[in-house]
């Protein structure tokens, strides 16, 4: 037996561009039962129920959460009008929850679903942490090997190699081309004040394997060139100090080069008609994260596991073909970029420059603020919004 529900829906009770242009494409015109809207595009609300059913995939159905699934897909899509959201009653709820059951026989519901009318909540975060997990296991193992990388071929143990191919698809997703003589900065600090001559241009580029320092993209005596898109970045990278000599640096690139760019990361915009959604949300979540963890600041004695997640990051990257990454700077307005082969770019010329002071824009903490800040998709995943019941 159906849930027999025979109301209708208009585009004009959606605000998710998706569902209001099926609506338009699919639907008769007629009366709207939800917002009373007359002589618009209807249709029934069994054409919406598997849309709706495939969408809400990406949250779990978990009572001990005080959320609605109305709720959650409202704050963090914006799928319903705001007719809808202000009606009075909870229409929104009530309309979600006809949508889902819609087309559904009573056996079907209660067997195959989840109960729409309780609490709901976002996935656990499980691609971050298998990434992470990953890295650790990956890095453990190569660290037992005597350093030997065995990254690259041969990795049989299906622990080690089953991330799935939409990683490289979206790594494709977001790869960009360099031209050859692409302009990009680099800064140094003239710390040696014993020294008079100032640097030599291949002082500027990469160190030497055996000076070569862990970093957030590369192991200890495997240099990489870490670049930046513009002289006053580089020189928020170093984090020079006031009075300080800073010697900057104008590197060419020397070839065309494909390059990941984590800039482009955009997080999906719609939940519906996207059979790959609860994979993107997942992927979106492990990119912010992996951005976030590439541009935050190497600091002194940090412990060498903290690069793990990022150097992981940079051996797919190399391993799918590209020559470097691009991501977000931290310090200053610009972004940086990481060429794995510091050959592919050279020392074209460089100037110093004196730090006279460092300004800092600030605001005061309010009392209830959290101290670490939100980023950009935070509210894809906002963990405050997921109140516990009492
Ligand atoms: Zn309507």
């Amino acid at each position: 037996m159906y849930m027999f529900d025979d109301s209708r829906a208009c585009h004009r009770c959606f605000h998710n561009k998706d569902l209001i242009d099926y609506i338009r494409q699919e639907g008769q015109r007629g009366w709207c039962d939800w917002c009373g809207g007359r002589n618009v595009y209807v249709v029934p609300l069994y054409r919406l129920g598997d849309i709706f059913r495939e969408a809400v995939c990406i949250y779990e159905h978990d009572d001990n959460y005080s959320d609605s699934i109305s709720f959650l897909l409202q704050e963090d899509w914006k799928v319903f009008s705001d007719k809808i959201e202000e009606a009075p009653d909870d229409l929104m709820q009530e309309m979600t929850v006809e949508i889902l059951k819609a087309g559904l026989t009573e056996k079907e519901y209660f067997t195959d679903y989840p109960n729409y009318d309780e609490g709901f909540r976002h996935e656990e975060p499980w691609l971050e942490d298998h990434w992470h997990y990953k890295a650790e296991a990956y890095f453990e193992r190569e660290r037992t090997l005597n350093g030997l990388n065995e990254f690259a071929e041969g990795t049989d143990d299906p622990n080690y190699a089953d991330f799935p191919d939409q990683l490289e698809a979206a790594f494709e997703d977001l790869s960009i081309d360099y031209e050859s003589g692409k302009v990009l900065y680099r800064a140094r600090i003239h710390k040696d004040r014993s020294r008079i001559e100032k640097f030599e241009p291949s002082e500027l580029s990469a160190p030497p394997p055996d000076k070569a320092t862990a970093g957030r993209a590369n192991r200890k005596g495997e240099p990489v060139l870490y670049l930046a898109s513009g002289d006053k970045t580089a020189l928020s990278e170093v984090r020079a100090w006031k009075g300080t000599a800073v010697a900057i640096a104008e590197i060419k690139v020397r070839r065309s080069l494909s390059v990941v760019s984590l800039l482009k990361y955009e997080p999906p915009e719609s939940p519906f008609f996207d059979d790959l959604i609860k994979w993107k949300v997942q992927l979106a979540r492990l990119f912010h994260r992996l951005a976030y963890e590439l541009s935050m600041p190497v600091m002194p004695h940090e412990e060498k596991n903290l690069y793990f997640s990022t150097q992981y990051l940079c051996d797919w990257v190399k391993k799918c073909g590209y020559a470097g990454i691009e991501y977000p700077s931290a310090m200053g307005n610009g972004f940086n970029v990481i060429l794995f082969n510091p050959g592919d770019a050279e020392v074209m010329s460089q100037k110093y420059v004196r730090v006279n002071g460092i300004h800092h824009s600030t605001s005061p903490l309010r009392d209830n603020e959290p101290i670490y800040e939100e980023g950009p998709f935070d509210y894809l995943f906002d963990k405050e919004n997921q109140k516990m019941l009492p």
